[in-house]
């Protein structure tokens, strides 16, 4: 009979502690979350509440804390407010020493582990004294882990006593790591909610507020040593929308993490690399003379130069870089960043792949570019551009077999404006789609009489500009100029250069389309792209032609020859026809001559002139 109401009372004492314990937690991880509402407690804080807290469910023992550090793959210690200082210390040594030692730290095994005789646990054998000395004896651990398994932490409990966890020991273990979970996983989203406000997601790297903080202080801070100052490099990359346009977001996106990548790697530890928006880095280079900033700057040009390959897309990209030093340039971070804006500016006028230290005369010059802008708007509409047409020569017979199509306009205000200070801007203003329409169709009828009318002129070479080439309606405008000019397709030469090519895939794609319906494509100032002579093969092409700046000095340097005949024996074994512009000179003719060049174009045969003065100079030619 006793012994029965003994059970009853041990089965009542039993029931009244589970609920008493279960109260007791409930309490408990009210009061931590309200600790976290408060957002006025750190992490330690907060754990050494739950410690204290778990202690007094627990009624004996102490419990401890650690957290785990993934970058260093090691845990330390981070709460026990029980834990003699000393004793403290000496773990976090051994924590952050064993981790790559024969004898581990029982926390890296990982699991749930349970000591109940320090002394006795082969796995305590190295700690064992120094735990003996504070009169530990039994010790219980539990690792904490997220939703996917990741290591957070662990939770762990010493005794004074040999001593082995029952079931209720075990299950407050397990309210206890949950508890700790929530508190880390809060303080971790805490934590990345700062990391953004101060950089990109995308990339990682720091936004622009965080630039402009640490630049900021880089001035307060800079003290004058000889030739050394702060750099502000400011950039984009060539073409990026058009990558976004025609591959997509998601592409863009994954190339600009590629790109984050590649510039963290041409700069120093102190250097800081940003995303400012879209595709526009800024990198900011403490202590630099002028030279070093050009090093830098050829360095990233040249790391980026290399072809990404993105979904299996070969995509080549080139950056603008625009640069402003401290104090030259200006005394605040927002003076510095405008001017490498506007030295960015000037960089992409000279065309891709280049880069440009600020001058003050581009202030001037931004203003003559709105104007410049403005103006071509509505140059269209009043009928203020003209086509002049450069003559090309046969080399073997001394004939003219066509001309090349270049753009001239002459506005009222602003004079006669070359086509290499507003083909750029008519670029970024997407109005090159609409004048380069107006080009194609002039040029075509323009032929067509020729033809009519008995003028010895075979073909018309057209240039094509990167926008106006991707943009998705450029073979039917094609289509329907040959038609309405009524031309033979293979009369017309569209002209393209190398860097509108960056997308291997797609341009193959519009170039075979192209082919398809019977126009020939030349390759424009070849030699001056990123000269991966790999999609030659690919490429459906019909012409090379050697830039200008190879041609210049063929007769002088030794250098430019070899590049111009490295070009022609390649396009002969190709079985493609090489033209050289730019022909000054008889010595440069009697060059290419010999090397045998098909084709040649230049002011020793004609400058680009009017349709009037063409029709004359045929006329006299066929006389
Ligand atoms: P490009 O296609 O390389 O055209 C050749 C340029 O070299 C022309 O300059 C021409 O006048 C110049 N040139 C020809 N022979 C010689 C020579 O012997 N010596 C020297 N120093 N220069 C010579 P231009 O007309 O000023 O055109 C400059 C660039 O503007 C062209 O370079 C082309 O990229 C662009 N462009 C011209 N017209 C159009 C157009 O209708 N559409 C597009 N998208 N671009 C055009
Ligand atoms: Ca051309
Ligand atoms: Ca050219």
């Amino acid at each position: 009979m006793k012994s029965t109401i003994e059970f009853y009372k041990s089965l009542y004492a039993k029931v009244s502690t589970e609920k008493n314990n279960l109260e007791a937690i409930v309490n408990v991880q009210k009061k931590v979350i309200a600790m976290l509402i408060e957002k006025k407690f750190s992490l330690k804080e907060i754990l050494d509440t739950i410690n204290i807290q778990f202690e007094l469910i627990f009624g004996e023992g102490i419990c401890s804390i650690y957290l785990f550090d993934k970058e260093k793959d090691t845990f330390f210690l981070h709460s026990a407010p029980k834990l003699p200082v000393d004793y403290y210390d000496y773990i976090n040594d051994i924590l952050s020493d064993s981790r790559n030692e024969d004898e581990k730290h029982p926390l890296y095994l990982e699991q749930r582990v349970v000591v109940s005789n320090i002394e006795a646990a082969p796995m305590w054998s190295d700690c064992k004294d120094k735990a003996l000395q504070y009169g530990f004896k039994a010790w219980w651990s539990k690792p904490i882990r997220d939703h996917e398994q990741n290591l957070l932490g662990a939770f762990s409990m010493y005794y004074h006593y040999h001593n082995t966890p029952d079931e209720r020991d075990l299950q407050i273990i397990d309210q206890a790591a949950n508890l700790i979970r929530l508190v880390i996983q809060h303080f971790q989203a805490e934590e990345r909610i700062i990391f953004l406000k101060s950089h990109d997601e995308l990339t990682g790297l720091p936004n622009r507020k965080r630039f402009k903080e640490k630049l900021t202080i880089a001035i307060n801070l800079f003290k004058k040593t000889h030739g050394k100052m702060l750099g502000v490099m400011y950039f984009d990359l060539n073409q990026f929308k058009l990558i976004n346009d025609t591959l997509g977001h998601s592409i863009g996106d994954l190339l600009l993490k590629a790109v984050a990548e590649r510039l963290k790697e041409c700069t120093r530890e102190n250097d800081i690399v940003s995303r400012q928006v879209a595709d526009n880095f800024s990198i900011f280079i403490d202590h630099v003379s002028k030279h070093e900033v050009t090093i830098i700057a050829n360095r990233i040009h040249n790391v980026l130069a290399k072809s990404f390959t993105i979904e299996g897309h070969e995509i080549f990209v080139t950056p603008s870089i625009g640069i402003s030093l401290f104090p030259a340039d200006g005394n605040n971070a927002d003076e510095l960043l405008r001017k490498a804006d506007v030295a960015l500016n000037q960089a992409k006028k000279e065309g891709s792949n280049t880069f440009q230290f600020y001058e003050s005369k581009w202030d001037e010059k931004t203003n003559e570019r709105l104007l410049i802008e403005n103006e071509l708007r509505k140059a269209l509409d009043k009928q203020e551009f003209k086509l002049h047409y450069q003559p090309i020569i046969d080399l073997s017979s001394g004939r003219i077999t066509g001309v090349e199509a270049l753009l001239r306009w002459y506005n009222p205000k602003l004079g006669f404006i070359p086509p290499d200070r507003f083909i750029p801007i008519a670029e970024e203003t997407g109005l090159i789609v609409s004048i380069g329409e107006w080009v194609l169709r002039t040029a075509c009828h323009k032929l067509r009489y020729w033809q009519d009318n008995g003028y010895l002129i075979s073909t018309i070479s057209v240039n094509i500009s990167i926008r106006q080439f991707y943009q998705p309606n450029l073979i039917m405008v094609i289509d329907q100029i040959l038609k309405e000019s009524g031309i033979n397709p293979s009369s017309l030469t569209i002209e393209i250069t190398e860097s509108m090519t960056m997308d291997v895939e797609k341009a193959t794609t519009i170039l075979k389309n192209l082919k398809g319906m019977g126009v020939n494509i030349s390759i424009d100032d070849f030699g001056t792209g990123y000269s991966s002579l790999s999609y030659l093969k690919k490429f459906p092409i019909d012409y090379l032609k050697i830039d200008r700046s190879f041609i210049k000095d063929i007769d002088k340097s030794k250098d430019d020859e070899n590049i111009a005949t490295t070009i022609l024996l390649m396009g002969q074994n190709l079985g493609l026809n090489v033209i050289a512009e730019g022909v000054e000179t008889s010595e440069q003719l009697g060059i290419l001559k010999s090397n045998n060049c098909n084709e040649a174009q230049g002011y020793l045969f004609s400058k680009p002139i009017s349709d009037d003065e063409l029709e004359e100079l045929v006329a006299n030619l066929s006389r």
